[in-house]
Formats: structure tokens, C-alpha cells, sequence
């Protein structure tokens, strides 16, 4: 059977769109090679983050964060299940003068693209967050940063689709695309799924599908290592990061604390995260235990890495694919768990040829010159 929409891809930005799609009563099929939310959205540090999201993605992350807090009423029914998602206040901390700097120039672009983001001196970030320690210099304040777990996640998502009906095709890898009949029939290994509209939605490896189509857009690989702790009594209140973009640090509700900062580990597209770089790691933590010295009594219970995907831009895909009607494609931003759902919307909202409420972001910009005039192959 012809599904109205395949998609390819099945982590939190395919399956967002199917089920926002699925909802208004179009079949889909969601494919993917392994389990459904097992790559990045599956192992990401579950940070909601308005700090760590560039200025033209700030409205989609403030969209995303409703939906996965529940704050706006429409959010409640995003997955239909509470899964735990937090809203906390985020500082960022600047401890030398450049990283000052940096902060107050990021703080003014971001406030201006509608970020309730304010600086504050370390009296005021100390009222925020008691348990920090080092030298602050200066701090800048979101109250609307957060937390969600991304394994809880998952789940309730499985449940979201299978209720609206999502066709869930995991464990089957794509291998191409065939668009020559005016249909889109999806091939592997595990057989073939048709669909009128196609929808590319792969993370790290966006790049290779949309070679499928004849598009070549480079899309970068991060080799992401996270660390989590043994259970806490409570050290930390709010979600910490470094201007300098090297300390994420958060703790759940049951006591556990996530340190990530985006050092690298070693791995690619092919291998995966194959493998910690202790020494980075060290560092990490010892940032970690210096930002929030309660710190300094956990233990470290496991460590993990992850790939997460980068434009030339750092901005998203988001939009048709030039030269393919009826195909689109979606993702490859940092720190994308946060807007998923908000983009999970806009895409929904493009497949169904209606005007998205927040801006898109046309793949055009991201292609050499040579295919921005002849289209695909
Ligand atoms: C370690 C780490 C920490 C992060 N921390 C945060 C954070 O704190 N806050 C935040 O907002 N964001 C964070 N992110 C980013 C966030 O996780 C991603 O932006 C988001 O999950 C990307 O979702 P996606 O659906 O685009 O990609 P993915 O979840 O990677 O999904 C892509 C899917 O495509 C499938 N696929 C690939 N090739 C094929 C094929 N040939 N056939 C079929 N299926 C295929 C894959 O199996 C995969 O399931 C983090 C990422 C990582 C890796």
C-alpha cells in the first residue's frame, strides 16, 4: 500500500512529524535502520536550552520547550504522556573577560530574536544557583531552560505513533530512493515502501540521503562523550553551562547528574561513537567539580558518546529538497532536541502545503552553486 508520506529517519525529528501529520489524517510510514529514537535521540544529554541555540532558532526553541513542558495548552498533548520534562532556569557563566565579553554579545542577539535572557553579576547568579563555586565573573539567565530524559522519551513517543497510527517500520535500512514512476519507493535490504511524498530525516547522515536525490551537502559529525553520576542529594538547582560552550551540567530528579560540554570523542558516521578520550573526559569533570564543587563527592557511573550533526550554517534543514517535488528534509542542528517538536510542526505544516507558523529553513543556502542552478540530477 501507498502511504501519503514515507519517512526516512525515525529519531525525534521523523517521528515528530509523523505523529503531527498522523494526527490530522494522513498515513505514514517511518522507516529506520535500527531502533526508532536510538541515535542521537536516544542518547542526547536531554538539555531544553535556549543558551546553546543560535538567534534564527530561538523562537522555534522556545516553541519546543512549551511543547515539552507542557506550558501552553496545546503542549500538553504533544506525546500525550508526561515524561518528566522539566522546566529549571539555565545560567550560563562567564569566569574570564573574554568569556565575559562573549556572553554579553550573545546575551544582545539572542534577547533581540525574543530570548528572555538577562545578565546578572555572581551575587545574583548565587541567589539563583547556590552551589556554585569558582570566580564568576558574570552570568547570563534564562528562565525558561530545562530537562527531559531522552530514554523516557522514547518511549512514550512509541506509544504516541502506534496510537495514531504510524506505520513503524524499524530494522529496515534505506539503501536509495526511486522517484522515476511520480512515486517515492524506498529500498533496502528488508524490501521496498512506497509513499506519494518523501520526508529525509537522518541526522548525521542527511548527507548520504540526500545524495539518494543527487543533492551533495556536507553535514559535519560531532563525537559528543557524556558522563552521568551516582545518585545525589540535590547539588544543583538550575541547568549550568560555560560561555565558553565546554560544561553542560544538570541534575535530574532522581539525583543522577549529566556532564556534557560537547567534547570529543573518537568516531564517524560509519563506526558511530567508538570510543572515550579519557583525558577529555577528565577535563570535563574536573570542570564539572570546579563549576559545582558538591560535585567533587560523585562518582562517575558511566560514560557514552553520541553523534550529533552540524550545517556549514549551524542552522537547520528544514524544507522542500530543490529539484524533488514532493520530497523534503529535516535536521542537522545542534542542540535540535530542544525545537524537535516545534520543527516536527513546521515540517507537518510544509508536507501539508500549508504556511508553517514559524519561519523554515530552505536547503537551497547550503548547496554548491552548480546544483542551485540545475537542480538534481
Ligand atoms: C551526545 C549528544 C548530546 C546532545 N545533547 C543535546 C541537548 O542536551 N539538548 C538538545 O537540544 N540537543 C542535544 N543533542 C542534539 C539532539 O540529540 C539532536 O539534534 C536530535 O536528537 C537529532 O534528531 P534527528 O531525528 O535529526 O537525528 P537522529 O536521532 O540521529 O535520527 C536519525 C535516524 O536516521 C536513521 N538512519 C540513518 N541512516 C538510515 C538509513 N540508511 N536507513 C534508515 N534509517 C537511517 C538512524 O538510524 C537514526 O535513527 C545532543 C546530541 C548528542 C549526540
Amino acid at each position: 500500500m501507498t502511504a501519503d508520506l514515507i519517512i526516512v529517519g525515525a529519531g525525534i525529528m521523523g517521528a515528530a512529524t509523523a505523529l503531527f501529520l498522523a494526527r490530522r489524517g494522513m498515513t505514514v510510514s517511518l522507516l529506520d535502520r535500527g531502533g526508532l529514537c536510538a541515535a542521537a535521540s536516544g542518547v542526547n544529554a536531554g538539555t531544553l536550552t535556549l543558551h546553546m541555540t543560535r538567534a534564527s532558532l530561538i523562537p522555534h526553541a522556545i516553541r519546543g520547550h512549551a511543547l515539552w513542558t507542557g506550558t501552553t495548552p496545546e503542549g500538553r498533548d504533544w506525546l500525550g504522556t508526561d515524561v518528566g520534562a522539566t522546566a529549571a532556569p539555565g545560567l550560563c557563566l562567564a569566569y574570564t573577560d573574554a568569556e565575559a565579553a562573549l556572553l554579553q554579545r550573545r546575551t544582545a542577539v539572542r534577547r533581540q530574536a525574543g530570548a528572555p535572557i538577562e545578565l546578572l553579576d555572581a551575587a545574583r547568579a548565587r541567589g539563583i544557583e547556590p552551589g556554585l563555586g569558582g570566580d564568576v565573573k558574570l552570568a547570563a539567565y534564562c528562565p525558561i531552560d530545562g530537562h527531559v530524559t531522552a530514554y523516557r522519551t522514547a518511549r512514550a513517543v512509541r506509544a504516541a505513533l502506534a496510537q495514531a497510527g504510524v506505520r513503524l517500520h524499524e530494522w529496515t535500512p534505506v539503501q536509495g530512493i526511486d522517484a522515476s514512476s511520480g512515486r517515492f519507493v524506498a529500498y533496502g535490504p528488508t524490501g521496498r515502501v512506497k509513499g506519494r511524498r518523501l520526508l529525509l530525516a537522518g541526522g548525521v547522515w542527511l548527507e548520504e540521503m540526500l545524495g539518494w536525490l543527487g543533492l551533495s551537502v556536507p553535514i559535519k559529525v560531532l563525537v559528543n562523550q557524556l558522563a552521568v553520576t551516582d545518585k545525589r542529594p540535590p547539588v544543583m538547582r538550575s541547568v549550568v553551562s560555560i560561555a565558553s560552550g565546554l560544561l553542560s551540567l544538570k541534575q535530574f530528579a532522581n539525583g543522577a547528574v549529566v556532564v556534557g560540554g560537547g567534547w570529543q570523542g573518537r568516531g564517524d558516521r560509519l563506526r558511530g561513537g567508538a570510543e572515550i578520550i579519557p583525558e577529555r573526559l577528565v577535563a570535563n569533570l574536573r570542570l564539572a567539580a570546579w563549576t559545582i564543587p558538591a560535585l567533587r563527592e560523585a562518582t562517575v557511573l558511566r560514560t557514552w558518546l553520541g553523534l550529533e550533526a552540524e550545517t556549514a550554517d549551524a542552522l537547520p534543514i528544514l524544507g522542500p529538497v530543490p529539484g524533488t517535488p514532493g520530497a523534503f528534509a529535516m535536521g542537522s542542528v545542534h542542540s535540535g532536541y530542544t525545537s524537535a517538536p516545534a520543527m516536527g510542526e513546521i515540517m507537518a505544516a510544509l508536507v501539508r502545503e500549508e504556511a508553517p507558523a514559524l519561519p523554515h529553513f530552505p536547503l537551497d543556502r547550503l548547496l554548491i552553486p552548480p546544483q542551485r542552478q540545475g537542480g538534481t540530477a
